[in-house]
């Protein structure tokens, strides 16, 4: 079983990915996270990533399709995983598809209104002490903007600036249309409105996933080919 989720930057998905991969079991896969980690360890991947980064360059799709591949290789992702932030190109899409061709597969992309997102994004914090994100929306009025874990300082990522996520959110938009239509034409594409609360979202997704995964039980015959 393979779960992607696409949406926005600040549209939740990466908590819904947290979220069923604690109840269903299938390991997250985040291409940030898996970038950090590459540049952290000095892998060959990361090393060439880290190389495009310090000269403001987008790494390419060849270094991110590469660490995917290996990582979904892994034993832990035998029976399923949950893709986070990747694909974000047609071309990665498709390289997806090569690399495991088979399988049952389900896209959520959740759906939240421009607007929503600044408004999300400008209110995102990182803790400068233990990088907890906190949203500035939910602290109550007057609170002071310090780390409830370590009392550390919230500072706002350079990414995470206004004028920064206008950029954002118009490059994804662009390369948004053509990845829906592709999985739309694969008929595995489902629309979660993303402007809800988190308990609520996960359930709508729980209820397509639940639905999908005993359909592809129904087709393999058994229940240990998801
Ligand atoms: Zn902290």
């Amino acid at each position: 079983m393979r779960i992607i989720l696409l949406g926005a930057p600040g549209s939740g998905k990466g908590t819904q990915g947290d979220l069923i991969s604690g109840k269903y079991g299938f390991p997250k896969i985040s291409s940030g996270d898996l970038l950090r980690q590459a540049v952290a360890d000095g892998t060959p991947l990361g090393r060439a990533a880290e190389a495009k980064m310090k000269r403001g360059e987008l790494v390419s799709d060849d270094v991110v399709i590469g660490m995917i591949k290996d990582r979904i290789k892994k034993e832990d992702c035998q029976k399923g995983y949950i893709l986070d932030g990747f694909p974000r190109t047609i071309s990665q899409a498709l390289s997806l598809e090569r690399m495991s061709p088979d399988g049952a597969e389900i896209v959520f992309d959740i759906h939240l209104d421009d607007q929503v997102v600044f408004d999300r994004i400008s209110a995102r914090r990182i803790c400068s002490g233990c990088n907890h994100i906190f949203n500035l929306q939910l602290k109550a009025i007057g609170q002071r903007e310090i780390c409830e874990n370590c009392g550390g300082t919230l500072i706002q990522r350079a990414d995470d600036k206004p004028e920064v996520i206008k950029d954002r959110l118009k490059n994804y938009h662009e390369q948004r249309e053509t990845l829906v239509v592709f999985y739309k034409e694969k008929n595995v594409y489902l629309c979660v409105e993303g402007d809800a609360d988190r308990a609520k979202i996960f359930e709508n997704i729980c209820i397509f996933l639940d639905n999908k995964i005993a359909q592809a039980q129904r087709t393999t015959g058994t229940d240990d080919c998801l």
